[in-house]
């Protein structure tokens, strides 16, 4: 297994563990979420303290060689956001695709609810629903959390609103608790 430094702490860590950066000339920051963005990286620990030092000392800059820009923690934090979020997104609709993911309707239709491993709810749904899942959920022993809102969930899905979606996989499920914590992490620091 491939390691490397915090720019942050200093600390060696496997490079799955770690995320990695890359710049290009004009100075812009990008996340390298899939760690395969061709040049040179740097690498930051999980941890918005080791992001504070990074940004606060100029790190960026000194290991790219030239000026970073958005040399901020708050915009790192925002382009971690954006990309969990998209990548979560796109779990989803290949989950719909796939038939690993249905929607609460489709699910309730095919009396499918009991075998589901995860529900996700939107973040802004109604009292009324919330509750109606929520018992629905601890009926059947089903994990439920909440993420994006509705409109955003239509857009990003099968373009109608739906309160909520039942994941029957245990794979995928697992795979999007897991963005979902660095998500909620995230906005736990920001506050
Ligand atoms: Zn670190």
């Amino acid at each position: 297994m491939q390691q490397n430094i915090c720019l942050g702490c200093g600390k060696t860590k496997d490079k799955s563990d770690l995320l990695r950066f890359t710049a290009i000339h004009s100075g812009e920051i990008a996340f390298d979420f899939k760690q395969k963005i061709p040049g040179r990286g740097v690498y930051l620990c999980f941890d918005k303290v080791c992001i504070d030092v990074a940004t606060r000392q100029n790190k960026f800059s000194k290991a790219f060689g030239f000026d970073v820009n958005n040399q901020d923690t708050d915009y790192i934090l925002g382009l971690l956001r954006h990309v969990y979020e998209k990548y979560m997104f796109t779990l989803m609709r290949q989950g719909v695709g796939a038939k690993k993911i249905e929607s609460s309707v489709s699910a309730d239709k095919k009396n499918t609810v009991k075998n589901a491993k995860l529900c996700i709810v939107s973040g802004d749904v109604g009292k009324d629903t919330e509750k109606n899942i929520e018992r629905i959920c601890s009926r059947y022993n089903i994990e439920y959390m909440f993420f994006s809102k509705k409109e955003m969930l239509s857009d990003n899905l099968d373009g109608k609103y739906r309160a909520a979606y039942f994941v029957f996989d245990k794979k995928l499920a697992d795979k999007l608790k897991e963005m979902a914590d660095k998500l909620n992490e995230i906005n736990n620091w920001v506050v």
